[in-house]
């Protein structure tokens, strides 16, 4: 509409109308298309999809002018067919949401209409005496605003789909730790301190691996950080339900077990404990080990008081030898 308004005033004939209103479309066409591949993950067959296009554009110049707009509509629609087809199996690829079931729905009508319509077209051209110039049919309208109808929310709902997951990227960012994939320092306290809010029972574990600086000086730094990445993986695997982890330094992490309490917390720990020594990873000649410090929540504590007696527990776990669990109060090994 914008290119038949801007060449209106240029008192440009049909022809050229019909091209500049073409190079819009097809624009839209490529943007939108190759918008879906990239959404679903499939390589975007960019030859293809310009070629049929600049196919069918050609075809509005040489068949439009010698025969007739019917013919050309016939020969657009053909090479039109293949691109809303190949969308349609694209977005198939991606069903996750209800978005993706409304774009799949939406390029399998697309893709009807523009198999129908050289049929239905076709027949204007054989019958014209049944059915009239093509041009003035219902059915000529009927075909454009349909694809404008069907375009036009498609294009929308994958512009909000996009934003919506930028905005989500974009906030798992600002609270998943890169490396490890578990809640970076700043969310894991907020979940911490909700969490304590909620339910005013919980235990604390800090968790620090030992010599770790040997590793990094040895084996290097990528090295180091792969025993990160297994530490943490660990955890991971031993979180379930409400427990929170979150590596909250270089090689320290803390869990947070809500409704726990010291025996409940030197149980998980030391099992992690057990799991991490067993990873198979080496520091030296030795096992790559961690040690821990407990802390439950006491009446009226809040998060920071729970976290320096957690923090001083794992000093006493240190200081008393490492590869071990210590719990704040009782000073008394676990292992
Ligand atoms: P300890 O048993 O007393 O905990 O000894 P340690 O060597 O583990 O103690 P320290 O806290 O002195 O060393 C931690 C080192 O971790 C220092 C720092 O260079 C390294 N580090 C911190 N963040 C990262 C990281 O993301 N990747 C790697 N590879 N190293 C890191
Ligand atoms: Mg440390
Ligand atoms: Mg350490």
């Amino acid at each position: 509409a914008l290119a038949v308004d801007i060449a209106a005033p240029l008192a440009i004939g049909h022809l050229l109308a019909s091209v500049f209103t073409y190079l819009f479309f097809a624009f839209a066409i490529y943007a939108i298309v190759k918008g879906i591949f990239l959404r679903c993950g499939q390589s975007f067959p960019a030859k293809i999809v310009a070629g049929l296009l600049v196919a069918s554009m050609l075809a509005i110049i040489a068949i439009m002018p010698l025969h007739s707009v019917a013919m050309g509509r016939v020969v657009t629609s053909l090479l039109m067919a293949p691109i809303f087809g190949i969308s349609m199996i694209a977005a198939s690829k991606r069903l996750s949401q209800a978005i993706d079931l409304f774009v799949l729905t939406n390029l399998a009508m697309g893709t009807l209409i523009m198999t129908v319509h050289p049929i239905t077209t076709g027949l204007t051209i054989l019958y014209p005496n049944i059915f009239g110039a093509y041009s003035e049919t219902v059915h000529s309208l009927v075909i454009i605003f349909s694809v404008s109808l069907l375009a036009i929310p498609l294009g929308a709902v994958l512009l909000f789909a996009t934003a919506m997951e930028i905005f989500t990227e974009l906030h798992s960012i600002s609270i998943i730790d890169g490396l490890t994939g578990l809640l970076n320092r700043s969310s894991f306290e907020e979940q911490a301190k909700q969490a304590i809010a909620e339910t005013r029972t919980a235990a604390l574990i800090v968790c620090d691996i030992d010599h770790f600086k040997r590793i990094n000086d040895t084996q290097g730094h990528a090295a180091g950080d792969d025993v990160i990445r297994a530490v943490s993986s660990k955890m991971k695997d031993m979180c379930a339900g409400r427990q929170i982890a979150g590596r909250v330094g270089g090689e320290e992490f803390c869990v947070l077990l809500p409704l726990a309490n010291t025996e409940a917390a030197s149980l998980f720990a030391e099992a992690l404990r057990l799991q991490i020594s067993m990873t198979g990873l080496k520091n030296g000649n030795k096992a790559v080990t961690v040690s821990m410090g407990i802390a439950a929540l006491t009446a009226g504590e809040d998060y920071k008081s729970l976290f320096k007696r957690a923090d001083e527990a794992l000093y006493e776990a240190k200081n008393s030898g490492r590869d071990r669990v210590c719990i704040a109060g009782h000073m008394k090994l676990v292992s």
